[in-house]
């Protein structure tokens, strides 16, 4: 059977130039603690890429990572320092965390999933036993790496949405990439400069490909775009055009049914769906309804 030390090497996917020395298990504080070292080998510098050799290593340093079963994991290591003759001392990268994390790019990768399918971060954060602000930041980390990654590619269709927050007393903005199924970005507010600049976050060329940009019916959407993007089409998706026309219906209605009520009619009493309610998903009895209601000659009807 495989060395328990030499299966974690393996499990860890470490190269060559790391060796696992140790792997301490305790009961107590239900912890896997794996010593990881630096046994030599070619170092370039991080900064240069010249080839270097190891000056030091700088004092010992904790990695959480995914768990062992039901155990908290960690990785501990000191980090080989390379002497750069062109740079001087730099720290080297390890090969299974991002600079500066205490989290290695596994763990982090799990609580971005995790972050994803939760509403919130304190959700997040209490499934992986981390403090808001620890959550808070292997987010920020990831946004970065994507940011990073991200190409200043043509963007043919884009939506602008906004979302309420704190009741509904605060707004936020976001632009959407329609194909790519993806925020590009997002401004506090939904005023006509907020949505200015955020169109401004596309590069001048990108402002160019985009032919289409879908909004609901907020005037300040609509403005910004005439005026970052003229050649882009103004498209309402299905969506906002109905709710807006179900609610123009519904004022109507309530308005006649009030002047009908004050002279003993209550033809409009109870009515509601009868107009909101598509005429394919009617049962008979509703249809019948709606139909003797069509004939009454009532504004509701006209609307
Ligand atoms: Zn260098």
């Amino acid at each position: 059977m495989q060395k328990l030390t030499t299966h974690y090497h393996s499990l860890l996917r470490l190269p060559l130039t790391w060796s696992v020395d140790a792997v301490d298990f305790s009961a107590d504080s239900k912890r896997i603690e794996i010593h990881a070292r630096f046994i030599g080998g070619a170092v370039v510098c991080p900064e240069c890429g010249l080839a270097g050799k190891v000056y030091d290593r700088v004092p010992e340093q904790r990695w959480r990572h995914l768990d062992t079963m039901q155990y908290e994991t960690i990785i501990i290591a000191r980090i080989p320092r390379c002497q750069c003759i062109k740079c001087g001392v730099k720290t080297l990268a390890v090969p299974w965390a991002e600079r500066h994390s205490r989290f290695t790019l596994m763990f982090e990768g799990f609580a971005v999933d995790l972050l994803q399918h939760c509403s919130n971060t304190n959700a997040a954060a209490d499934m992986l036993e981390l403090g808001w602000h620890a959550t808070d930041e292997i987010m920020n980390r990831a946004v970065k790496r994507g940011l990073s990654r991200r190409a200043p590619e043509e963007i043919c269709n884009i939506g602008i949405d906004e979302k309420s927050f704190r009741k509904g007393h605060k707004y936020i903005t976001t632009l959407n990439d329609i194909n790519g199924s993806r925020v590009l970005d997002v401004v506090e507010s939904r005023t006509l400069e907020a949505t200015e600049t955020l169109l401004q976050t596309l590069t001048e060329s990108q402002r160019e490909s985009v032919k289409s940009v879908s909004l609901d019916m907020w005037q300040a959407f609509a403005t910004a775009v005439k005026k970052c993007l003229p050649k882009a089409d103004i498209v309402h998706d299905r969506f906002h055009i109905s709710k807006y026309l179900n609610d123009a219906v519904d004022k109507v209605r309530r308005h006649e049914s009030a002047q009908l009520y004050k002279i003993g009619d209550k033809t409009l009493v109870g009515s509601r769906f009868c107009w909101l309610r598509n005429l394919e998903n009617m049962k008979d009895t509703q249809r019948a309804k709606f139909e003797l209601l069509m004939e009454g000659e009532l504004k509701t009807g006209v609307a």
